[in-house]
């Protein structure tokens, strides 16, 4: 079985080049395209106690748009493969990975939200959801 098109799941923290490294390995070893997906959490919970939501929110989406470009020219995945957008990372993710139609979706074992637990919750909840291969790189803790 050969990989064709590989996507990448990035929180856009330190540790993720790791994940992205790794996955730039075997997307030369199959041959196979190589894309990146960062999904920025929705602040809209919070708009009714916060003003100015809206500008925060382009704020952040700039930075990460700065950020994954950083990332996709490290790992050689151009502009048109870096997939960015708004929501909850575990449902945008999975989407992201039936529209490129990728066959194997690579995430880190832990990132934000998965401090305290074997396996992040974004990471436990897209290897239970997903219908492709997932590889999940294993990030030591304590580096983060
Ligand atoms: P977590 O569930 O926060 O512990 O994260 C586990 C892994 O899920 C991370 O190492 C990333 O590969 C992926 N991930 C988490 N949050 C995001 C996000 N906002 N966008 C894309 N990937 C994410």
């Amino acid at each position: 079985m050969e990989y064709r098109h590989i996507l990448i799941a990035t929180d856009l923290h330190q540790e993720n080049i790791e994940v992205a490294l790794k996955a730039q390995q075997l997307a030369k070893h199959y041959s196979a395209s190589l894309s990146l997906v960062h999904v920025v959490e929705s602040l809209l919970g919070y708009a009714s106690s916060y003003g100015g939501i809206a500008n925060l929110e382009e704020e952040i989406k700039q930075e990460a748009i700065v950020k994954l470009a950083e990332l996709g020219q490290r790992v050689g995945v151009d502009v048109a493969s870096q997939h960015l957008d708004f929501g909850s990372p575990k449902i945008i993710i999975l989407e992201v990975a039936k529209n490129i139609n990728a066959d194997l979706l690579i995430v880190g074992s832990h990132g934000r939200h998965g401090l305290g637990l074997l396996l992040g919750s974004t990471a436990s909840a897209i290897v239970h959801a997903a219908h492709i291969d997932i590889l999940v790189v294993h990030l030591k803790k304590d580096k983060m």
